[in-house]
């Protein structure tokens, strides 16, 4: 995911920390992703950087959503919309990506709510080792 806005809104409140793992995983957050979060843990899979990066998204973890980008196309900033709350995450499939691999791609569903509106995003995102870690190359969104 690299939404980007080129007109900045103004900084909404963060997000309080959530119990429940937004990343979808039967966990509490502060033992999920948000280890990953607080650099107290890496991802082994491609699977789950994709998963802590959704986590971020929903709780505004700008800075570990750019330390989880590969420098090649990591963004200056993270534009958060206000208005905007991921809600669910679906991982539709994966290709390598593992503990072994330097490359993996993730297909996911990512559902959230804008304006009392329910949507989802359908993406195949691209991930690839950088200095061991892994980290968010790119990725196609699937507008069907
Ligand atoms: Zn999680």
């Amino acid at each position: 995911m690299s939404r980007r806005r080129t007109n900045r809104p103004a900084p909404a409140a963060v997000p309080a920390a959530p119990e429940a793992c937004p990343c979808g995983l039967p966990a509490r957050y502060a033992e999920c992703c948000g280890r990953l979060h607080r650099g107290e843990a890496a991802a082994s899979t491609a699977e789950q950087l994709m998963r802590s990066r959704f986590s971020a998204f929903a709780v505004h973890d700008e800075p570990y959503l750019l330390r989880s980008w590969h420098p090649d196309t990591r963004p200056d900033a993270v534009d958060f919309d206000p208005g905007m709350r991921w809600e669910r995450l679906e991982i539709v499939g994966t290709g390598e990506g593992g503990p072994f691999h330097q490359e993996g791609t993730v297909e996911f569903r990512a559902h959230y709510r804008e304006g009392g509106h329910a949507g989802v995003l359908h993406e195949n995102s691209r991930f690839r080792r950088h200095q061991g870690a892994w980290v968010y190359l790119d990725g196609v969104v699937d507008a069907g």
